[in-house]
């Protein structure tokens, strides 16, 4: 049995989503003690005993310690079974999280899966549903397997009701190499709203216009039915030749439309500033797949916290290193060995 403290590194529930997505794939057991150590608040919280559920059940796995609040859990994998599969986050809590813990596992699966997983799609500290698709998918793609995301309805915090749709079919992951992101092909910039005042969309799109040198018809505004809000994103998008980039800033009470407009455009300044293939969020998210396809290599910017701990958890299960080495140019060069 592993046994990892929850508390080391980036100490929260990521942690846990991929430690639970490594024991499906190796049929390695593990306890982690101090779940969540390192956050204000720490034991599990309601997504993460969802994520989990949601293992057990494709993985037909069982876990000890399975409350929300719970800071010591114990999981015993199972066989994991191809099918259909719909997991709801009883709260807004982000379908994307429990995207990324049974994922990989259904990868390695022998037949194809569909997932229907509801809750939050546009989640705070957490991939948003556009990022997923774009971002994320495409690169896993790459590796082999063919995975397709559909939005069939948003969901913000604190209401959820969204609804994504996720069609898997499997294939052995290959090493890949990602080093270049190629010509940029495409910018845009959406802000959707929910069920709150128009002009708070407009004032992020006149923001991120004053700060971003891009064309006018690369800016659009997107009001979605009153019943799906309240909620705000602002999306920015770079598409690459070989990557496409999504930064994302969240509309919250007491945050100014400015100020959501100026954090995403400074997150995509830090990306485009880079030539790196990966920004910060892709990379943390990419490991896992590199990491069980037992090669490959992708430049990213700075690496996180976030990425060192995953490096950190999967060294734990898999008889491979993760080691970041940074180039002459400022980035940082990931290798799986
Ligand atoms: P905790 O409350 O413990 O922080 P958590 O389960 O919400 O737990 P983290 O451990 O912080 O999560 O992991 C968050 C995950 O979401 C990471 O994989 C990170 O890359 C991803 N993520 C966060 N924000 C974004 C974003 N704006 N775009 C894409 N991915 C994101």
């Amino acid at each position: 049995m592993i046994e990892i403290d929850g508390s080391e590194g980036e100490g929260g529930g990521q942690v846990v989503r991929n430690a639970c997505a490594l024991s499906l794939v190796t049929g390695t057991p593990f306890r982690i003690t101090n779940v969540r150590g390192g956050r204000e608040k720490p034991g599990l919280m309601r997504q993460h005993v969802t994520a989990i559920e949601a293992a057990c059940t494709v993985g037909s796995a069982t876990c000890d310690g399975l409350t929300v609040g719970s800071s010591e859990i114990i999981f015993r994998p199972g066989q994991v079974v191809a099918g259909e599969y719909n997991f709801s986050v009883g709260t807004a809590g982000s379908t994307g999280l429990v995207l990324q813990t049974v994922l990989m596992p259904l990868v390695f699966a022998d037949r194809p899966s569909r997932l229907v997983l509801e809750g939050g799609t546009h989640n705070m500290l957490a991939p948003p549903f556009d990022f997923i698709a774009k971002s994320f998918l495409p690169i896993i793609d790459r590796m082999g397997p063919t995975v397709t995301a559909r939005l069939v309805r948003p969901g913000f915090y604190p209401r959820g009701g969204g609804r994504i749709e996720v069609d898997i079919t499997p294939a052995p992951l290959r090493a890949i190499d990602c080093l270049e992101r190629g010509a940029l092909v495409d910018r845009s910039a959406l802000a959707m709203f929910a069920g709150i005042p128009p002009a708070v969309a407009d004032r992020e799109i006149v923001t991120a216009r004053k700060l971003l040198d891009w064309p006018d018809e690369a800016f659009a505004v997107r009001e979605l039915p009153e019943s799906q809000g309240p909620g705000n994103i602002l999306l920015l998008e770079a598409a690459f030749e070989h990557v496409t980039e999504v930064v994302s800033g969240f509309g919250k009470l007491g945050v100014s439309a400015e100020r959501v407009a100026q954090t995403a455009v400074s997150r995509m300044a830090g990306y485009l500033a880079s030539d790196a293939f990966a920004g910060p969020y892709l990379a943390d998210q990419l490991l896992l797949p590199f990491a069980l396809a037992g090669g490959g290599t992708f430049t990213t910017v700075k690496p996180s916290q976030h990425s060192y701990t995953a490096a950190a958890v999967i060294e734990r299960f898999l008889d491979r290193r993760c080691g970041f080495t940074q180039l002459p140019s400022g980035a940082h060069r990931l290798d799986v060995r």
